[in-house]
């Protein structure tokens, strides 16, 4: 049709460019891959590169390992995609000198290399801390919920068994009732319900049986839940509008300068309330910081890891959750007490003065109670909003001074709030867009965590590009 830009014809010969790498324009990222991997001691970071003596020669690491890193900075994880695009994507085909593994030995790759490749995202971090691109002493910490291969229907917890088993039991009950119809009716149209009620009634029968076994499977397991697809994922609550998902927990510690990663890690654990030490410490460690500030949300709060991080000299920012029963219940919160630390006594809203009595241990944390003396309590004005016991008691952690610093640091610098938000949204977003609806390919944590470091990698690589532009980069890779 005239009027349109037409297109060469397919049947005439072209000039094509000489040099593959004419199509490879000097500000694609592509070239970042290829001496970003070039420059890594590969057997140093645990890959064998001493070709084998017998069979036939194998690609070498650094090959497989551009491969993958492409495959994940372009959306492409799959074996058998990365596959296709080696025989048809140009940018693979400069990158891996025309090489084009089979779909087996990209999956393999992957499979056999996986603390060598969690290396080379280690790698990455370290030659951002050479750049200065950190801000040295601040993180955010954060987790979010990624969904594992592994169906809701094949994951089971001791409630959705039980939930099961209720819904089995009625149904076997309304089919004995009306088999039992049946028999009285003892007609030739209740015969054939009979039957077919029968057969539901197998049906039902044999399902309550494999859920018997999935129980007993189940109470076996330490934390009481079995995913029959990944046996490593677990059924996780989620803030978003379906309320579970099963899949992992992927921690990080991002730095609040230019949003990068610093560390990560996955986990099967559904909260984050024991993560905020062991992801400072790996932050702090990568960093080579002494001292460092963290920010997290309030799903961190957790007075033992408060106190670890206090004492490795980590500054926590971490809201209060808000757990208290008297609030709930409408009376009196524990801030509504004052804690006098010269005295170690606490003043209640109706100025007594509540005396250390009585020291316990809960959860291996010893705790002492403050309370007046009951006449006090008895013949307080205020009784009815504090307590509904003879007088009121409030608990204090022996490490309690530790919370009660964060509490001044939140009211002092509200602003570290909003730093968090703005910093640890931003990488969890990214990643699960171009992760698409299914997230992670494998299977079992040793293989989730492989993919999620090549995430990671893919995305600070990406973000570094951003920042400095693929040219600049080369040059301080070379450097
Ligand atoms: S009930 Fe006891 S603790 Fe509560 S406000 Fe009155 S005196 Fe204070």
């Amino acid at each position: 049709m005239s009027g349109f830009i037409k297109g060469d014809n397919r049947q005439q010969a072209t000039l094509f460019p000489e040099l593959l790498d004419d199509y490879i324009a000097d500000d694609n990222s592509v070239r970042v891959i290829d001496v970003f991997i070039d420059s890594l001691k590969l057997d140093q970071l645990g890959f064998e590169i001493v070709p084998k003596n017998k069979g036939r020669p194998g690609y070498e690491p650094a090959l497989m390992l551009k491969l993958y890193v492409y495959g994940y900075l372009n959306r492409v994880q799959s074996s058998r995609r990365l596959e296709r695009e080696t025989q048809r994507n140009v940018e693979l085909m400069w990158l891996l000198g025309r090489l084009a593994p089979d779909f087996k030995t990209i999956a393999d790759f992957r499979k056999d290399n996986g603390d060598a490749i969690k290396q080379v995202c280690r790698e990455f971090v370290l030659l951002c801390k050479r750049l200065d691109l950190f801000a040295d002493t601040m993180i955010a910490v954060d987790g979010s919920k990624f969904k594992a291969v592994n169906n809701a229907d094949r994951a089971f917890s001791k409630a959705k068994i039980k939930r099961r088993r209720e819904m089995i039991d009625q149904s076997i009950s309304k089919y004995l009732e009306g088999i039992n119809k049946a028999d009285r009716q003892d007609t030739n149209e209740s015969r054939k319900t009979k039957v077919r009620l029968k057969e539901r009634l197998a049906k039902v029968e044999k399902e309550a049986k494999r859920l018997e076994l999935l129980e007993r499977e189940l109470l076996e397991t330490p934390d009481q839940q079995l995913s029959l697809t990944d046996p490593d994922s677990r059924i996780m609550a989620t803030r978003g509008r379906s309320s579970v998902m099963v899949g992992y927990n992927v921690q990080t510690a991002v730095d609040t300068a230019n949003h990068l990663i610093v560390a990560h890690e996955v986990t099967n654990i559904g909260n984050d309330r024991a993560q905020l030490f062991n992801m400072s410490e790996q932050a702090k460690a990568i960093l080579g910081v002494d001292q460092l500030d963290v920010l997290a949300d309030r799903g961190y709060y957790s007075g033992n890891e408060i106190l670890n991080c206090q004492n490795n000299n980590i500054t926590t920012y971490v809201p209060k959750s808000f757990t208290s029963n008297s609030k709930a219940a409408g009376l009196y919160d524990k801030s509504d007490f004052i804690y006098d630390k010269n005295s170690d006594t606490y003043r209640c809203p109706a100025n007594q003065v509540l005396t250390k009595r009585f020291r316990s241990v809960e959860a291996g944390k010893e705790i002492y109670r403050y309370y007046a003396s009951q006449a006090t309590c008895q013949d307080c004005p205020l009784k009815s909003k504090c307590t509904k016991g003879k007088e009121r008691r409030v608990s204090r952690w022996e490490h309690e001074d530790v919370l009660d610093e964060l509490e001044k640091r939140m009211v002092n610098e509200p602003e570290k709030m909003g730093d968090r938000r703005a910093t640890v949204e931003h990488p969890f977003g990214t990643i699960k867009s171009w992760m698409g609806h299914t997230h992670f390919q494998m299977k079992t944590m040793a293989r989730v965590g492989i993919e999620m470091s090549l995430h990671v990698l893919s995305y600070n690589l990406k973000r570094v590009i951003a920042i400095m532009g693929v040219e600049n980069l080369i040059k301080a890779i070379e450097a």
